[in-house]
């Protein structure tokens, strides 16, 4: 077994501390990581605290990790020591369901491994994240990250521009459309940023009025603050696509309301508790869509990187400390994100 040492809850009362834990020996088609930086995503907080209701204790969060390559089993061809690569949320599935065999990993009929608080493959026990010195993951889940972006401003890359990415994708977005992005934290910030590259009319809706300016320079054409029901108004039925990225509860109706006939709305925030119900008729009238999205594949994720490296695209990022995290993490129940915290894994070494 390889040691590791990182940062994890033991409860979902506890703050996260330091913790040391082992991973598996690298087998012959594993990448072994040496981390130097990872995104702090609203997951992992949602995980550590247990409020999905699946945490195993302890967990080690992180999914947005970027490091430099340790080591590499026989079979690894596409990546040797030294290379700065990512890992996003996941490190394994079954690869040979029909969503496998389409590289959407993440839909894996037989469940994909979660890059933490996931069932380890091999040795059994849980997965633990990216808040840690290495990680060892299997080489088809290993990403290759384009030498001109700035390793941590790549970081959130692998979660939250994806998570966005994908969806824009899917509903394809671009010239010609009006786009809504629902909250400006992690995702929100990579929505925006992305859509516009993607040549959309970009719409920011937020609940914090003094993110208008920040918005308008990630590349917003509009804001709209979605609790000003007059100006709510002035944008009823003429978005061709809404992307929900809001982590908390919020009625949808007033965001549904704003779709074209014909339009989607798809949700990627995941809060504890469930949106009240949407009014059916904001739904039959104007033939919209309520949708969903989980992250995006590898392949996708690789595409994504591609994109972003190819215009220059990276995360707006505040660099902490590991010793900061729990700090960080009542800062992003506030709102407070601008616009995603990256952990800084030297600090690891550091005292506390
Ligand atoms: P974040 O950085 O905390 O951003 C969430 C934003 O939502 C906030 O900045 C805020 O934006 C808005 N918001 C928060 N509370 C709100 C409330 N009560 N009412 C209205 N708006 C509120 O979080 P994140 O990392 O972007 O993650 C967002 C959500 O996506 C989380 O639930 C996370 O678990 C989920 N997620 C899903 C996927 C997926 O695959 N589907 C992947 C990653 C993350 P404003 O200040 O602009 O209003
Ligand atoms: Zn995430």
């Amino acid at each position: 077994m390889i040691t590791s040492t990182g940062y994890g809850a033991t409860s979902a009362r506890e703050p996260l501390s330091k913790l040391d834990f082992e991973r598996r020996d690298p087998r012959p088609d594993d990448v072994q990581i040496d981390i130097l930086y990872c995104g702090v995503c609203h997951s992992d907080l949602h995980t550590a605290r247990n409020e999905w209701g699946n945490t195993v204790y302890p967990v080690v969060p992180g999914h947005e990790i970027i490091g430099r390559v340790a080591a590499v089993g026989d079979q690894v061809t596409r990546f040797k020591p030294g290379d700065l690569v990512g890992v996003g949320c996941m490190v394994d599935s079954c690869q040979h369901c029909s969503a496998c065999a389409e590289s959407l990993e993440q839909y894996c009929e037989n469940g994909f491994v979660g890059t933490y608080n996931g069932e380890e493959m091999h040795s059994g026990g849980m997965t633990y994240g990216g808040y840690s010195s290495n990680i060892v993951v299997r080489d088809k889940f290993v990403l290759r990250i384009p030498d001109n972006l700035d390793p941590a401003g790549a970081a959130p890359l692998l979660c939250a521009g994806i998570t966005t990415y994908s969806p824009l994708r899917q509903w394809k977005v671009g010239p010609g459309q009006k786009v809504g992005i629902v909250g400006l934290g992690g995702l929100g910030h990579m929505g925006i940023k992305l859509a516009h590259a993607m040549g959309a009319h970009v719409v920011l809706f937020t609940t914090s009025p003094g993110k208008r300016e920040d918005a308008k320079r990630l590349g917003a054409d509009e804001v709209v603050v979605s609790k000003n029901a007059d100006e709510m108004r002035a944008h009823r039925n003429s978005f061709d696509f809404i992307l929900n990225t809001v982590a908390a509860p919020h009625s949808l109706d007033p965001f549904l309301e704003l779709l074209k006939r014909d339009g989607t709305m798809t949700l990627v925030g995941a809060p504890a508790s469930p949106h009240p119900s949407p009014q059916v008729f904001n739904l039959i009238f104007g033939r919209r869509r309520l949708a969903g999205s989980l992250i995006g594949g590898i392949a996708e994720t690789q595409e994504m990187l591609d994109f972003c490296g190819e215009r220059g695209i990276v995360s707006d990022i505040e660099m902490i400390r590991i010793q900061d995290i729990n700090a960080a993490y009542e800062r992003m129940l506030k709102s407070d994100v601008k616009y995603r915290f990256v952990i800084d894994m030297a600090s690891l070494k550091q005292q506390a």
